[in-house]
């Protein structure tokens, strides 16, 4: 790894114990679903501890404030921008699809 990215890097322990089963919990990406005011979004590729034997899921606290906020802030853009047609309104946008560029 290099030095550059390892500043914010969030230290994800290997050895975290499940908090139901107290079995080690396994560092793997899953997808977060929020539904807020008639809109969904789905956050791929999150980094979450997962346990192999009961499946509970636990993200760490900075990940889960950070996607929480992004959220937050797509719903409530979502909500305000809302376009007048000729008999009801719309949202400006829906859909976001965010993802890095693999080469
Ligand atoms: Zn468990």
């Amino acid at each position: 790894m290099d030095k550059l990215s390892n500043q914010k890097e969030i230290k994800m322990k290997k050895d975290k114990p499940c908090p139901e089963c107290h079995t080690i919990m396994e560092i793997k990406k899953t997808t977060l679903h929020f539904e807020r005011e008639g809109f969904y979004a789905d956050v791929e590729n999150v980094s979450a501890y997962i346990c192999p034997k009961c499946g509970a899921r636990t993200i760490p606290g900075n990940i889960a404030i950070n996607i929480g906020n992004t959220i937050e802030i797509l719903f409530k853009s979502a909500r305000e921008s809302e376009v007048a047609t000729e008999d009801e309104f719309a949202p400006a946008f829906s859909g976001i699809s965010f993802h890095k560029i693999t080469a």
